[in-house]
């Protein structure tokens, strides 16, 4: 600094001091901006696409398994229409509270659309997965949700997909737990598939 102004070109210098503390909470409260859902404080779509990414490497590595369970709330427009979007948007902070309450604190819960959700779970077999989104259904459809005019239920349905080595690509998973969410749609909600071709031989391969 001495000899910065001793040079002819620096007339004085001007010294910023901001609290350290206060910047830091301020680069927190970013950074849980930007990998949080703003209404329901889940994970948002960036949270999970990094998880899913880092699960994704870790399963090429070592074989830790994983599964992925698509999540869709039932009717839910109905309840937009009967009791407005704000009660909709109640329900969804509601519901989102009650997911993360069933979880396991290591399974990552993101909202992924209006009245979708993406789970993780580190499962290594089918029926994990399963026992899992099971426990997940329930506590959604267990009690009726009090909103701003009154009480009304909800249920959700699930589709569940396992990772495997042989998985090409992440997109590959998302894809078949979207099948099979589609397909507990079809076959009346308020349901949890599993994937189709891979559940029997996933099941024999671990037992
Ligand atoms: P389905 O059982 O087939 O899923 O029926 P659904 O009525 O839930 O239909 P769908 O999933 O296709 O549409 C979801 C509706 O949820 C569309 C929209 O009206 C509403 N929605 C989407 N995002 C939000 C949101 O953030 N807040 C509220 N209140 N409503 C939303
Ligand atoms: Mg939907
Ligand atoms: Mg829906």
């Amino acid at each position: 600094i001495a000899n910065l102004l001793g040079g002819d070109a620096v007339d004085g210098l001007v010294a910023t001091f901001r609290d350290v503390t206060e910047q830091r909470n301020l680069e927190r409260q970013l950074s849980h901006r930007a990998y949080h859902d703003e209404l329901t404080g889940l994970a948002n779509r960036r949270a999970l696409d990094r998880a899913l990414l880092r699960e994704w490497r870790r399963l090429q590595r070592s074989g830790t398994g994983f599964a992925v369970l698509a999540m869709d709330l039932d009717h839910f427009k109905d309840v937009n229409d009967r009791f407005g979007h704000p009660a909709g948007d109640q329900m969804l902070v509601q519901v989102a509270a009650r997911l993360r309450r069933a979880a396991r604190e290591v399974d990552l819960i993101a909202r992924v659309g209006g009245e979708e959700f993406i789970v993780l779970v580190n499962v290594s077999s089918a029926q994990g997965a399963q026992i899992a989104a099971e426990r997940l259904r329930v506590a959604v459809a267990a009690a009726p949700y009090a909103l701003k005019d009154g009480l009304a239920p909800i249920t959700i349905s699930i589709g569940i997909a396992l990772a495997t080595q042989e998985d090409p690509a992440i997109a590959d998973i998302l894809e078949r737990a979207d099948q099979a969410l589609y397909r507990a749609k079809r076959e009346g909600r308020n349901r949890v598939c599993l994937e189709m071709d891979r559940s029997t031989d996933l099941h024999a391969a671990r037992l």
